[in-house]
């Protein structure tokens, strides 16, 4: 079993622990003592008056979650599977749309226990283990996951090397091995996934409703430039919508089969569509050389990337990446901005918007705004979980 210690906060962090802040932060600590990755933490304030309980697990995002605030609650297996049926309970309307075979089931913090996502792919599902603490309570997280739910079958992603990043594996754990690819639907269109086949599944889970979104609203009759265009999840949509044509850029070669195999599994033609593997900032020079523009521009970049020609983060290039979009977008056109990157929230990432747009002399009207889907749940005492900003502009 787990090992148990009594950490104090300080005097300034109790209170957002009685708010129901759910991350223990190495600065709420009065002293870090010598921890063992998976103890359970008693948090007491300065006067030793008990706050909550929760486990020491590093992650980038702090050194642990709280699990509850009842000091008598005992974190057995009851105890998780009754967390793991409250969160499915929530996700009723998902597992009764046949249209929509892939979601979110536990979202972390959102529903109680920071550190460990879990996606369903049409009966499989995959686990997110987010530290090697919360990795130690594997064996009773499982035995409760498996009272609240039947699965096909179950894969695990360890995303807890040294930086905090996928540990590359066997990523399968029990029941049958799922098809490869597994073909998952969401609002009716397939999409092609593989579930032991490193970091990435294939689609990005979060961005369900912008994908409907441009499929519903905007992209009939339009041309599309999707870039970090990854297995072309967005232009697909955009095809389903009526999309003339979609250009997919990916630094990675494996993006070109990939996104050739989510048109096929949906009796579309990729060879009607311009799939090429290529850095996006390379792909804006030869744009602007052979004067190509498009009607809708799809930005959703990964936070930070080094190829071999550049290096983005979303932290210094943002702004640079759109005034490349607004230069090669149609008037009317749409760009679609999108970022995870928890140094921003939605307000400063508008802020971003409205510079490049300055820098261009071009005007814009936010048409559209998404923040995480509704399966993707997110508690209000931790704004910071909803990483999620996708912004549709309109370019005048
Ligand atoms: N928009 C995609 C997800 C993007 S994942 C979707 O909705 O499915 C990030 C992708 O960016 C990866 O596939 C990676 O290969 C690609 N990438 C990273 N840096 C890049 C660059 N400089 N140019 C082009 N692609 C890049």
């Amino acid at each position: 079993m787990v090992n148990e210690l009594t950490v104090k906060i300080k005097k300034k962090s109790a209170q957002s622990y009685i708010k129901g802040y759910p991350l223990i932060t190495k600065e709420a600590l009065v002293t870090i003592p010598d921890m063992e990755e998976g103890t359970i933490l008693r948090l007491v304030d300065e006067s030793n008056r008990f706050l909550a309980k929760g486990y020491y697990g590093n992650q980038n995002k702090g050194i642990g979650w709280i699990l509850t605030c009842d000091e008598k609650q005992p974190l057995d297996e009851a105890f998780f599977t009754r967390l793991f049926k409250e969160a499915f309970a929530k996700r009723q309307v998902f597992f009764n749309d046949d249209a929509t075979t892939t979601f979110r089931i536990f979202n972390g913090e959102g529903d109680g226990l920071g550190g460990l996502t879990i996606d369903y792919y049409d009966g499989f599902i995959v686990l997110q283990w987010y530290s090697q603490g919360i990795y130690k309570w594997k064996s009773v997280l499982l035995a409760a996951l498996k009272k609240a739910i039947n699965t096909l079958g179950i894969y695990e992603k360890r995303r807890f090397d040294a930086k905090g990043q996928y540990l590359e594996s066997n990523d399968f754990l029990e029941g049958n091995i799922a098809p490869e690819p597994l073909i998952v639907k969401e609002n009716g269109i397939n999409y092609a996934v593989y579930l032991n086949d490193g970091a990435m599944t294939g689609i990005f889970l979060d961005q369900r409703d912008v994908r409907k979104t441009i499929c519903d609203t905007y992209a009939a009759g339009r041309t599309v430039l999707n870039t970090f265009s990854y297995t072309g999840a967005f232009s697909v949509a955009a095809a389903f919508g009526g999309a003339t044509h979609t250009t997919n850029v990916d630094v990675a070669n494996r993006s070109i089969p990939k996104t050739r195999e989510q048109f096929t599994v949906n009796e579309l033609d990729p060879a009607a569509h311009t799939i090429m593997a290529e850095d996006v900032f390379q792909y804006f020079k030869y744009a602007n050389r052979k004067a190509l523009a498009f009607d809708m521009v799809i930005l959703d970049p990964p936070s930070f990337a080094r190829t071999k020609k550049t290096t983005f983060s979303v932290a210094k290039d943002y702004g640079k990446l759109l005034e490349e979009s607004i230069a090669i977008t149609n008037p009317n056109g749409i760009i679609i901005a999108s970022t995870n990157y928890a140094g921003y929230g939605m307000d400063k990432f508008k802020q971003v918007v409205q510079e490049a747009f300055k820098n261009q002399g071009r005007e814009y009207k936010i048409v559209e705004q998404f923040t995480l889907p509704a399966d993707f749940v997110t508690q209000s005492s931790f704004k910071e979980g909803d990483y999620l900003k996708v912004l549709f502009l309109e370019v005048k």
